[in-house]
């Protein structure tokens, strides 16, 4: 079928509309009607090739909320009309040791991500949410139960949501527990909205003296200025757990040395640059780890939109017309968002 999206020919080109085909359903894959689509930092740095090996065209979007179009045959969980997400995987093997275990995202034989894994459909790659319709096989298909009203700032926690999601429930984050949030934007915003509904003690670290109060809005008990040395030495050797939502290279001392023993820095940005090498010192003095995590499983991440449809919990975002992405990826690179974009997919039929 062919449908209307929003894409790039080439790194150095803006998005432009672009008619693209999606497969015809086979019979366990559900077609949806795309409403919104988040703007993740992700989109940019693939469909810019900031990352290596992107295809082209290259239409970004992981972030997905949209109504069952239609199903295949053997679809049974999924009826036409229902209120659905897809986040940042469309398919894995289903039988590797991680899939088996609900890890599809690190899948032995390839995870096949939203956009840029290679497919067999047209054009030999996948393309994203910046689209129309989009075809996934029902396994990778999330339910939303969240009211009507909230599906447009539902849509970030496919991939915002369930990268701090995970990390906080692996790590356990709950009562009785300090957590550290490093960073306010699209990820940390929804770290600080999570950590605090999971009922830990949430501490949130910013540059910028100008987030305190927002920070503190969104749920945390306290704000850490982390360029001011005495309000981080106030925290010294006390956190069970820190996400670090960072993606640019920063030294990662300052925040092991605030871990308890036993206590985890959990890395979920990939900084273009590496980070400077952190201190084995602080590492061993007190047993403490530094680990990386990647999204969440699908299940996972439908146990955290329904806790996140209990809680009423949803993502701050700015709405926008796909026309609007080049200015929203430009303000997003300067961090003037509060806190997430999400593109209102109506605008993509002008
Ligand atoms: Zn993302
Ligand atoms: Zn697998």
């Amino acid at each position: 079928m062919a449908i209307k999206a929003y894409g790039a020919t080439a790194g150095d080109r803006p998005l432009e509309p672009m008619n693209i085909e999606r497969r015809q359903p086979g019979a366990h894959d559900v077609v949806i009607d795309i409403l919104y689509c988040g703007v993740c930092h992700s989109d940019l740095h693939q469909v810019r090739s900031e990352w290596a090996g992107t295809l082209y065209p290259c239409i970004p979007g992981h972030e997905i909320v949209g109504h069952v179009a239609a199903v295949g045959e053997e679809v049974s969980r999924f009826a036409i009309g229902d209120t659905v997400g897809v986040g940042c995987m469309v398919d894995s093997c289903q039988h590797c040791h991680p899939c088996e275990q609900g890890l599809e995202q690190f899948c032995e034989n390839g995870t096949t991500f939203t956009y840029n894994s290679p497919i067999s459909d047209p054009p030999g790659h996948t393309l994203g949410g910046y689209s129309q319709k989009i075809v996934v096989d029902d396994t990778f298909v999330l339910k939303v139960r969240h009211s009507k009203e909230q599906l447009a700032a539902v849509a970030p926690l496919l991939c915002a949501g369930i990268t701090t999601w995970s990390p906080l429930r692996h790590w356990g984050a709950g009562p009785g527990k300090k957590v550290g949030i490093v960073g306010i934007g699209g990820l940390g915003h929804m770290g600080i909205k999570l950590a605090h509904a999971l009922g830990a003690h949430v501490v949130a670290f910013t540059t910028s003296e100008a987030k305190r109060d927002d920070a503190l809005a969104l749920g945390a008990d306290a704000v850490v200025v982390s360029r001011n040395t005495n309000e981080m030495a106030a925290h010294a050797n006390s956190f069970d757990l820190i996400l670090d939502t960072v993606a640019h290279s920063h030294d990662l001392d300052a925040y092991t040395a605030l871990l308890t023993i036993d206590g985890t820095l959990a890395l979920v940005g990939n900084p273009e640059h590496p980070h400077p090498s952190p201190s084995v010192g602080n590492l061993i003095a007190g047993r403490r780890s530094i680990a990386g995590t990647l999204i969440g499983g699908i299940a996972e991440t439908q146990e955290m939109l329904d806790f996140c449809a209990e809680h009423g919990i949803v993502s701050d975002i700015e709405m926008i017309r796909i026309q609007e992405i080049e200015t929203a990826f430009e303000r997003m690179k300067r961090g003037d968002v509060r806190y997430r974009f999400v593109i209102d997919s109506a605008s993509l039929s002008h």
